[in-house]
């Protein structure tokens, strides 16, 4: 039975695989010994489209070992000094000198050797018991566990973190890097690597597709998986001979909202201050413009000392503004029932309604704008 949902972004799955292979091996690791033979048999793997986000993905039962990192890589010369100069890269471009940076999926860790010797303070995630214990023997700082979206690591929050062919097994990526967000601080820089789909297709290699790989990303999912997970994508490129996907990233810092507190506070005290002054002398003030930044400023303000909002929308006229109550009508009330001030708070069309009150209705009073967060009188 295909998984209803997509691994990334939620949509149900099409009803149709978009291609599929028969009978091969079930799993990546699961070489069967001379005793297993009689038990080994072949499975048909489903490969699926997401027709939202794009996520090319297999439907079904992960690999029992998802969360174990099983990798030969570190055994390779020419990738292990792929993987130094990364490292060193990585390290210098963020100035992580003696910064803590997790692996997240990190095996037996000879990649947090590397980072050790870029000058780094490396610390290791990994499910795998046996890899754990391996690379302890070796020094290395390894937790055991795996990534959830409420788990908290020990000895977190992190600097920054790597994740290196990793994130294409995990059953819910999302999850797990909604996890690892959490487990860093705010900002921090990460390394993120994955096969490149982008590589499958150029070269029609449909014998790529391995029940260990849950995920298919190509730039543009990847880009998704990360944004959507809680992170700014710096650069994404193709590595390793173009095998490979690698993304710069940072955990995202929410939006600085400090300053508008302030800023609200001089706008509505500037009204107010407006509104005392003009409100109670003669024939008291008005507003051009029901917009609804007006409607708003009215209503933090207090804007009581209002006595009507001139607009030119027939459907605005006959109502009221809300919280605050001033009736809303056509410009002919300026004549019928004339006022000493107006605010203008008309946007983009300010500029023309200043022309209109001084030029067509020759009106002598004092004029404000409401220009960005100030009010502006004009001559
Ligand atoms: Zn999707």
């Amino acid at each position: 039975m295909p998984s209803p949902s997509c691994r990334l972004c939620g949509t149900l799955l099409p009803d149709e695989p978009a291609f599929s292979l028969e009978n091969v091996p079930r799993s990546a690791q699961g070489l069967p010994g001379p005793t297993d033979l009689a038990e080994d048999s072949g499975a048909d793997l489903l490969v699926f489209q997401c027709n939202a986000c794009g996520l090319v993905q297999l439907a079904g039962t992960p690999v029992p070992y998802f969360r174990e990192v099983i990798t030969a890589a570190g055994g390779s010369a020419r990738m292990v000094a792929f993987r130094r100069e990364q490292a060193r890269q990585f390290v210098a471009s963020f100035d992580l000198h003696l910064r803590r940076i997790l692996e997240v999926g990190c095996g037996e860790g000879y990649f947090l050797d590397l980072l050790e010797e870029a000058g780094a303070e490396p610390v290791g995630l990994e499910a795998s018991a046996s890899a754990v214990a391996r690379g302890r023997t070796l020094g290395r700082t390894i937790h055991q566990g795996y990534l959830e979206e409420r788990t908290r690591l020990v000895g977190g929050p992190f600097e920054a973190f790597a994740s290196i062919n990793f994130l294409e097994h995990a059953p819910d990526p999302v999850g797990l890097l909604r996890g690892l967000c959490e487990n860093l601080v705010l900002g921090a820089p990460g390394l993120v690597e994955v096969p490149s789909f982008e590589h499958i297709l150029e070269c029609e290699r449909f014998y790529d597709f391995i029940p260990d790989h849950l995920s298919y990303f190509t730039e543009s999912t990847l880009r998704q998986l990360l944004e959507r997970s809680g992170f700014d994508v710096i650069s994404c490129s193709r590595v390793w001979d173009g095998y490979d996907l690698a993304a710069l990233v940072h955990r995202r810092r929410p939006m600085d909202a400090q300053t508008w507190d302030q800023a609200r506070g001089q706008l509505v005290a500037e009204l107010k201050a407006f509104c005392r002054t003009h409100g109670k002398n003669g024939r008291g003030l008005a507003v051009w413009g029901a917009s609804h930044q007006a409607l708003t400023l009215l209503a933090l303000a207090d804007a009581t000392a209002v006595r009507y909002v001139v607009d030119s929308a027939p459907f605005k006229q006959g109502r009221f503004t809300p919280v605050v109550h001033s009736p809303i009508r056509g410009p002919e009330a300026l004549v019928e029932d004339p006022v000493d001030a107006v605010i203008v708070m008309a946007a983009g069309y300010s500029g023309e309604v200043v022309r209109i009150l001084r030029e067509e209705r020759a009106f002598r009073g004092t004029v404000a704008v409401l220009r960005g967060n100030a009010l502006e009188v004009v001559p």
